[in-house]
């Protein structure tokens, strides 16, 4: 399994992990997991409808008031502030807020809480075909509104390990966050995605640090190379002891790519930037065989 993550929004990630995709599958059975379950667009960048709906869902809590002693420990016990008791100690649930972790359930001294479930998003298997590569698309979503991300990033990579693949790549959420965490765990390598600004290289050590932590191996990728000076970047990846793996030159093709929603190894086959997507996913494929 490999991963493509980004420690901020908007370097480019999703547009990485497309491209490299589609070039890994000219190489082997590939599976992508979009596991950005508050904003998947893995799908739109490669036009395809999302298909397979599944729901993902979580144990919501209902009180049976003829059980119920009001002793207060199902709301002592929630963290999430779901499980609220009225002036006079009668405990009612605020579903939004549930996560679903059943401490209430465990706690209640009379079995005054039974299970009920909430639908917090979707997953979705999705075939691609693009330009004679196929490979299978799945996606987590969330609901509107949802706040509850990692359940929903559990059950899609489960979806995704279940399909046969000799491949598994992984498009994470930005950021460092929990959901990040566990769409990462089990990566043979991460690809950190980001680009020359002063917002990508901190977020950049963030994820490093995080990469560290979690004894992973990585490799950086520079995306909109020339954007900016790359000089600091180089220190910072080099003092955790990693690498610039590759440059992907700034231009208007990426963009063109992206208005067009044909992704650029494609669209701008013999483009430097596909060259270099071309690269990296040859250097990968070297890494997994
Ligand atoms: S299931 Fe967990 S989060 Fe939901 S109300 Fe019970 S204790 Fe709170
Ligand atoms: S723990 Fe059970 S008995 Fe106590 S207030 Fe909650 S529902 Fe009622």
């Amino acid at each position: 399994m490999i991963s493509v993550t980004g420690g901020k929004g908007g370097t480019g990630k999703s547009t990485v992990a497309v491209n490299l995709a589609i070039e890994l599958a000219r190489r082997g059975k590939l599976v992508l997991a979009d596991l950005d379950v508050e904003d998947p667009n893995d799908h739109i960048l490669l036009n395809v409808e999302l298909q397979n709906e599944e729901p993902v869902n979580i144990m919501l809590p209902f009180v049976k008031y003829e059980a119920c002693i009001k002793c207060g420990a199902c709301a002592e016990v929630c963290d999430t502030g779901a499980m609220l008791l009225s002036p006079d100690k009668v405990p009612y649930v605020i579903p939004r807020l549930c996560s679903g972790c059943r401490a209430c359930y465990f706690v209640c001294p009379t079995k005054a809480i039974v299970e009920g479930k909430r639908t917090i998003g979707y997953t979705y298997e999705t075939p691609v075909n693009v330009d004679d590569v196929n490979f299978t698309l799945v996606t987590g979503m969330l609901r509107e509104g949802e706040e509850h991300t990692p359940p929903a990033v559990l059950q899609a990579k489960r979806r995704a390990l279940s399909v046969e693949a000799d491949v598994y790549l992984v498009d994470t959420s930005a950021g460092t966050s929990n959901s990040v965490a566990s769409s990462l765990d089990g990566s043979k390598l991460v690809l950190a995605v980001t680009e020359p600004t002063p917002l990508g290289l901190h977020d950049l050590a963030l994820i490093l640090e995080l990469a560290k932590e979690m004894g992973l191996e990585v490799w950086v990728v520079m995306n909109r190379s020339g954007l900016g000076p790359e000089d600091r970047h180089e220190r910072v990846v080099k003092e955790y002891g990693y690498e610039i793996v590759a440059r992907i030159p700034y231009s208007r093709r990426v963009v063109d790519s992206y208005v067009k929603g044909v992704p650029l190894v494609i669209s701008y086959p013999d483009s430097e930037e596909a060259f270099k997507l071309k690269e990296l996913a040859d250097r990968v494929w070297e890494v997994l065989s």
